[in-house]
């Protein structure tokens, strides 16, 4: 049995939207910028798609930016909006951001631009008046991820919009891992961007989207082509945002229903792990957390030796580490959230999803008891 618990890294492309990009592979072949038929039949897929996308998300279609991916919408958003800015010269963001935030910013302040980063509580999450307090008429931008990819805790982002809000500073949000898992209404909390990614909510890898609300002005970052309103060249990823808006129309329509069943195995698990394995920690939230994530210390452990342990048994998970150059780094998010290095080397992530039963989750609890002595008495030889 193939159990596949890293919901989180990526997801299933589902069949239907398999299908639809197959459809389109076979029989649209227009270029969406072409005034013949064949483009014509293009551009009407691609828009489309993005009245899926802005309805799941409840902006206007024009507001719906494609990219190839959340690390493209993600470096769009920081260095797009920021290099058009010439007056104000700080961001402000948070310490447990995804590496495609983290990267621009790190580059943005060899470019002169200041940068604070507001730490998170043990659970993960900003005081939004920490964000009030550091923000100085020199502030162009906040920009705070929406829900952690390794931790799944979700940040009290409607808090910290508004009050950027009312401060005039811009707010955008890394939304990656929240669409499809948890409400993302943006009628109901006022960000200027969004960026988000098909492949982590059972839609292709290499498409996603922007969302610049309002006409907000930013310079494109692929320049060399008319599309999307001169504000992304190159020709549009016609099956790839197909399959990008056909997933939105499901995330839509199943949203509660996928939640409450993510939360059902997500917490069988937990119980599961707490009831057979000694000495086991949650990192992150229990209350303020994606329905589908749990991330656990399992103290004593070397999260990749149990992740290649549970690999061998056909189990996928994720450890709270990563391989940067050929060692080991512990966890950044993690190590924000206080935990030692060894504690964030012991973690592993497991994210459930699409296809995921209850079977499978006791498969996992009947193996794990014997992995995590076996990867402990390792750990101390
Ligand atoms: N942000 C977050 C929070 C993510 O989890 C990911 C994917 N790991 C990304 C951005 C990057 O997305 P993509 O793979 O589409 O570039």
């Amino acid at each position: 049995m193939y159990i596949y618990l890293d919901h989180n890294a990526t997801t299933p492309v589902r069949p239907e939207v398999a299908d639809a990009m197959g459809d389109v592979l076979r029989r649209i072949h227009g270029n969406p910028s072409s005034v013949h038929a064949a483009g014509a039949a293009a551009k009407a897929a691609v828009e489309r798609a993005r009245e899926c996308v802005a309805s799941l998300l409840g902006v206007k279609a024009a507001e719906v930016l494609f990219t190839g991916g959340a690390t493209e919408a993600n470096n769009t958003a920081l260095f797009g909006l920021l290099r058009a800015q010439s007056n104000r010269r700080h961001v402000v963001t948070t310490t447990v951001e995804h590496p495609s935030v983290e990267a621009p910013l790190t580059q943005l302040e060899r470019e002169g631009w200041r940068v604070t980063r507001v730490g998170v509580d043990e659970d993960g999450r900003v005081d939004p008046d920490e964000v009030g307090d550091v923000l100085t008429p020199d502030t162009a931008l906040v920009s705070v991820i929406w829900a952690n990819n390794e931790t799944g805790s979700l940040q009290p982002i409607d808090e910290i919009a508004a009050i950027a809000r009312e401060r005039g500073v811009l707010v955008h949000s890394d939304a990656t891992q929240a669409i499809g898992k948890v409400p993302v209404d943006l009628r109901r909390v006022s960000l200027n961007l969004l960026s988000l990614s098909a492949h982590k909510f059972n839609g292709p890898k290499g498409v996603g989207a922007l969302i610049v609300r309002g006409g907000l002005r930013f310079d494109p970052i692929l320049c060399g082509g008319p599309q999307e309103g001169r504000r992304r060249g190159g020709t549009e990823n016609v099956a790839g945002i197909v399959g990008l808006g056909l997933a939105s129309e499901l995330a839509e329509r199943e949203l509660s229903s996928r939640m409450r069943q993510y939360a059902l195995l997500r917490d069988r698990l937990w119980e599961g792990i707490q009831a057979k394995v000694p000495d086991v920690r949650r990192n992150g939230s229990a209350l303020h957390v994606l329905p589908n994530t749990l991330n656990v210390e399992f103290e004593g452990t070397a999260g990749e030796l149990l992740l290649q342990a549970l690999d061998l048994e056909g189990v996928a998970v994720s450890s709270g580490a990563a391989c940067a150059s050929g060692s080991i780094e512990p966890s950044h998010v993690l190590i924000a959230m206080g935990r030692s290095a060894a504690a964030a080397r012991g973690s592993l992530r497991l994210s459930v999803g699409h296809g995921v039963d209850a079977n499978q989750i006791d498969r996992v609890l009947a193996l794990l008891p014997d992995l995590v002595e076996r990867a402990r008495m390792a750990g101390t030889q």
